[in-house]
């Protein structure tokens, strides 16, 4: 399998982009706009073709690449059917696949960072978006974010994959790049409580600033990145 993890500095973003083998079709997850190009080079160079663009929830923090690359490249894009997002050309649900050239990636409803988070799974690894973050979870305090379907998502779907499950989640900023399940079950603070109450105060607890581009990046991301905000 082809497995790129890149990085956005800003917004300490993680891109995937997936295929099968060289010269295969390929899949995108979570683009940033800003770096368009350098994706669409190294699909030219491993002479893949971009066929599927997907978010795996409307981010807060930086602009996606969804719109950009559709119109370069012509892949199609998708989220979930609960996004907001109407420009996509596919929502998908829980239950479905992704699927490109050889590639399936099943689909998880994990809500709770916002109500239209997901996550993918493939047989070793599965893509965790803000829900489940290396020793961390995504905030529960804006775009609907709702911290007991959160716990709801980790512990009732997440955490109960095999422990060895690699897990790559849409952001790091502590310079982390990949982590298991059982390596998360056992040290993520955030995972450390007794019961859904408890986490919801904890996350309720949390005192963060709003992301600097969220006034900006919301909008903008539900026209996939194509119309910034006025
Ligand atoms: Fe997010």
């Amino acid at each position: 399998m082809i497995f790129r993890q890149l990085f956005d500095r800003e917004s300490s973003t993680y891109t995937y982009l997936l295929a099968r083998r060289r010269g295969a079709e390929a899949l995108i997850i979570d683009p940033v706009l800003e770096h368009t190009e350098q994706y669409t080079r190294i699909i030219e160079e491993l002479g893949l073709k971009l066929v599927l663009a997907v978010d795996t929830h409307i981010h807060a923090d930086h602009i996606t690449a969804l719109g950009k690359l559709k119109q370069e490249t012509d892949c199609a894009t998708a989220m979930g059917a609960m996004t907001k997002a109407e420009c996509v050309s596919v929502h998908f649900t829980e239950g479905e696949k992704l699927c490109v050239d050889g590639l399936h990636l099943d689909i998880l409803y994990t809500p709770g960072h916002t109500d239209d988070s997901y996550s993918f799974l493939l047989p070793d690894r599965v893509f965790t978006g803000d829900t489940l973050l290396i020793r961390g979870t995504g905030r529960t305090d804006f775009q609907n974010g709702d911290p007991a379907a959160q716990y709801d998502s980790l512990f009732g779907k997440l955490l109960n994959l095999p422990e060895q499950t690699l897990v790559y989640p849409a952001h790091d900023y502590n310079g982390m790049t990949v982590s298991t399940i059982g390596e998360e079950k056992g040290h993520n603070p955030r995972l450390q409580v007794k019961d859904k109450q408890a986490y919801i105060e904890l996350m309720n607890g949390l005192k963060l600033d709003d992301p600097r581009l969220m006034d900006i990046a919301v909008p903008a991301n539900r026209s996939c990145g194509m119309r910034r905000a006025a």
